[in-house]
């Protein structure tokens, strides 16, 4: 035990070790929240205060629960596979697996992506007539889940006028027709287990007594329905149930856009009578500069909780500002400056490049990839969702749950059958008609249609049978032999690439079958054995003995369930290559609760980071602040942040200002690479920027404004490219005086920045 705990801080060591009441643990980045998280459960354990199977813990990724769990058992000789450790979609899935009767599932339901559940709106819209001009599929997308996320079915949404009450109907469709497919999204994951829980009294009552102990880390993501859920189970407001310990950093809190409510961290300090809040302000990651930025940023925010950091670790180094004229430029100075750090003993997996959005990441990684350095981009176009490997999901999903529409449609003509746009046309109104799904109306259709249809449906069938008795790899492999899918990418000319991301896919089968602790030979499609092996057994309201979910997920679904599952709902995570040291490229958002030795923060500049949107939303800016504060504590010893004067951005070139988080820094500890000679090019940019912003302008019209300030009449405009004999190309950054009298200030790449006098310097235009 003292193993456990003599590596705390007496604040962590009073948090671990405090009586089973609910607490809130209120700290910011680095202060070992998440450590303190995890000692308790072992503390627990270890003590003999709770079972593992009395453990409840919930995390933001499923990168972080795995974490967790390989902890745990580095801390304790238990197995720890009792424990319940996930994210919220996780333990809900596997409590709706367990429970699906009570939840009116089909065992081997189907978890739609954002993707599929967009096209699912599409054709609904489609199939009902309804303008998607009036009702854009992702507006009702939206609609819909935000309901969800509140809690709220299509029957209990108020309507206020006609637009509404048709999005209540399609909300009400839709989610019939998911019933009917047997598919779930993601908020359903959750409202559907909410309701199973709150109707459902002895189910329930059970988890409540079961569970002693729930835990939930970055507590300040919440959103309301996850709120409610953590209610429900721990039995507040009863008097069964768990204490509830809490984690969370309100300045850390980034997901409002989805729903969040950080004020969740309050109400759950009211309405559980939180006696235990305990601060920790210690922190134990970054370097002294790196903290004083992060804290003095942070500072400008309203409506705090408030707390301080402070470290023992000394100040360690500046922070390092480099100003590129261009994202190329930024790009190349990264590269550079990861040689240096790689050069000095860094390893490449603790060098993270951090980005506000996803479109920022390309020219990165091409300039990493001509530099031959190897990297990995989290939450990029992720492995489950390239298209190849969707289609084969797709085939997967069919032998599991036939009547996905979504997986249907995707490949019922993929590859190429003859099956035409009219034919499925036909096949849809039969299926609408009868209420049912377009695998189940196939035997309708006559003709051609039902012939080539019903080849396509015997193809399936057949192929289930074939892989009866095979274990999931072996199933993968035929599958993707029999679909025709392998064939189609051999005859293709670069299909070379999406062959081995297929192969790709008979390993992933391997590796997840012994990692969720299936035998290797198990049957892939054999049922689940679980009503036999049940832990505690539980009276439903119907009086049928039901089972505890107790049982690892091995027991409670098929390999193969258990593996689309799994495509649908960690194939968002890190893809690192294990073993393989890679420089780690992420937007901040995926960057929560990691750290690195290492970090760079890039495209600070206005309108990217803080990002334009944010303007308009109340508090949106705070937000981005939250966002940044995020950014720069996930570094340990060296942090670096750049901006660039170009940028291209989705096909537009941006001339940018700097971010307006750098006049938030504490310039002692920031350490300018670039010269900063660029005030008055600022000066103009800012107030061509604001003029054309109090137009409403785009990105073009403030280009084009700059232009027309910065005339002096010297025939040279601020941003033209030049060529100079001695100095080479560069662009002209700022124009002084006019006439005889004209300087300008050059960038020159190379050679740096130049003023030359125009009526002596020979320039020539580009
Ligand atoms: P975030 O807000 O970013 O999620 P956190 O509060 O969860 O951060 P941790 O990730 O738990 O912080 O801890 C940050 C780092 O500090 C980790 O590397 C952790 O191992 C280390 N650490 C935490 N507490 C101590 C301690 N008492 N002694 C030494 N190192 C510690
Ligand atoms: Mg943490």
């Amino acid at each position: 035990m003292q193993n456990l705990l003599h590596n705390l801080n007496p604040e962590q060591l009073a948090a671990v070790t405090l009586p089973p009441q609910n607490a809130l643990i209120l700290a910011g980045a680095g202060s070992g929240k998440t450590r303190v998280l995890t000692t308790r459960i072992a503390w627990l354990i270890q003590t003999g205060q709770v079972s593992p199977a009395g453990i409840l813990a919930v995390t933001f990724t499923n990168k972080a629960a795995k974490e967790m769990l390989t902890r745990l058992s580095a801390m304790l000789p238990i197995n720890t596979r009792g424990m319940w450790i996930g994210t919220f979609h996780g333990l809900c899935n596997r409590l709706l697996r367990t429970h699906y009767r009570d939840a009116a599932l089909p065992q081997s339901f189907q978890i739609l992506d954002t993707q599929d559940q967009l096209s699912m709106i599409k054709r609904l819209l489609k199939a009902h007539n309804v303008d998607d001009e009036k009702y854009p599929p992702k507006t009702v997308m939206y609609f819909i889940n935000n309901n969800k996320e509140q809690g709220l079915r299509a029957s209990k949404v108020e309507a206020y006028d006609a637009t509404e009450r048709k999005l209540v109907e399609l909300y009400d469709l839709y989610d019939e027709q998911c019933q009917r497919e047997g598919v779930v999204d993601f908020a359903e994951l959750l409202l559907r287990t909410y309701e199973l829980l709150l109707r459902n009294q002895p189910l329930r009552e059970h988890y409540q007594q079961r569970f002693r102990h729930i835990l939930v880390d970055e507590f300040q993501d919440t959103n309301n329905l996850q709120y409610a859920w953590l209610k429900l189970i721990s039995g507040h407001g009863t008097q069964r149930g768990g204490a509830l310990f809490a984690v969370g950093d309100d300045d850390q809190s980034i997901y409002a856009f989805r729903g969040a409510n950080v004020g969740n961290m309050a109400a759950f300090e009211a309405e559980f009578q939180v006696k235990n809040l305990i601060k920790l302000e210690q922190n134990y990651r970054s370097h002294g500069h790196i903290l004083d930025a992060a804290n003095m940023l942070i500072a400008n925010n309203s409506r705090r909780l408030g707390k301080n950091l402070r470290t023992d670790a000394g100040h360690g180094e500046p922070v390092r500002v480099y100003e590129a004229t261009s994202d190329l430029q930024e790009a190349q100075w990264i590269i550079e400056e990861a040689k240096n750090l790689i050069g000095e003993g860094a390893r490449r997996s603790e060098i993270a490049v951090l980005y506000r959005s996803n479109a920022q990441s390309r020219v990165i990684e091409h300039a990493l990839f001509s530099a031959g350095i190897p990297y990995t981009v989290y939450g990029g176009l992720r492995y489950f969702q390239r298209a190849e490997v969707k289609h084969a999901i797709a085939y997967l999903q069919l032998m599991d749950n036939p009547h996905n529409d979504s997986a249907f449609l995707r490949v019922v003509n993929f590859p190429a059958r003859g099956i035409g746009a009219r034919t499925l046309e036909q096949l849809q109104n039969a299926a609408e008609t009868y209420g049912i799904s377009l695998y189940a109306a196939v035997p309708y259709m006559v003709g051609k249609a039902g012939t080539s249809l019903g080849a396509f449906v015997k193809l399936v069938e057949s192929v289930r049978f074939e892989t009866q008795q095979m274990a999931l790899p072996e199933l993968v492999r035929i599958t993707l032999e029999s679909s025709g899918l392998l064939q189609h990418y051999q005859n293709e000319k670069e299909g070379a690439d999406r062959i081995e991301n297929l192969e790709q896919m008979v390993n992933a089968a391997t590796q997840f079958v012994s990692e969720e602790g299936y035998g290797p030979g198990a049957p892939a499609h054999l049922g689940p054995q679980a009503d036999a092996q049940a832990g505690a057994a539980i009276i439903n309201a119907d009086g049928v003995e039901i089972m505890d979910a107790d049982a690892p997920l091995a027991t409670v679904m098929s390999p193969l369930s258990a593996f689309l599952a799994h495509a649908s709902l960690e194939a968002g995570d890190n893809q690192a290559q294990a073993g393989q040291d890679a420089m780690q490229l992420m937007t901040v958002h995926s960057a929560k609760g990691l750290e690195f030795d290492n970090v760079f923060i890039t495209g600070l500049e206005e309108g990217l980071f803080p990002h334009e949107s944010s303007s308009k939303e109340e508090g949106g800016v705070e937000e981005e602040r939250r966002l940044m504060y995020v950014a720069i504590t996930r570094a340990r010893k060296r942090l670096y942040m750049c901006f660039c004067q170009t940028r291209m951005l989705h096909g537009q070139t941006r001339y940018n200002m700097k971010s307006r988080f750098f006049d938030e820094l504490p310039e002692e500890s920031l350490k300018w690479l670039s010269p900063r000679v660029q005030s008055h090019w600022f000066a103009n940019k800012k107030a061509a920027w604001e003029d054309v912003q109090l137009a409403g302008g785009t990105d073009n019209a403030i280009a084009q404004r700059l232009t027309q300030k910065s005339g002096n009449g010297s025939g040279w405009r601020i941003g033209e490219s030049v060529a100079h004999a001695k100095f080479g190309e560069g662009v002209i950054v700022n124009l002084e005086g006019s006439g005889a009298n004209c300087r300008a200030q050059i960038n020159f790449g190379t050679a740096g920045m130049k003023v030359l006098d125009l009526s002596v310097a020979k320039l020539e235009r580009l």
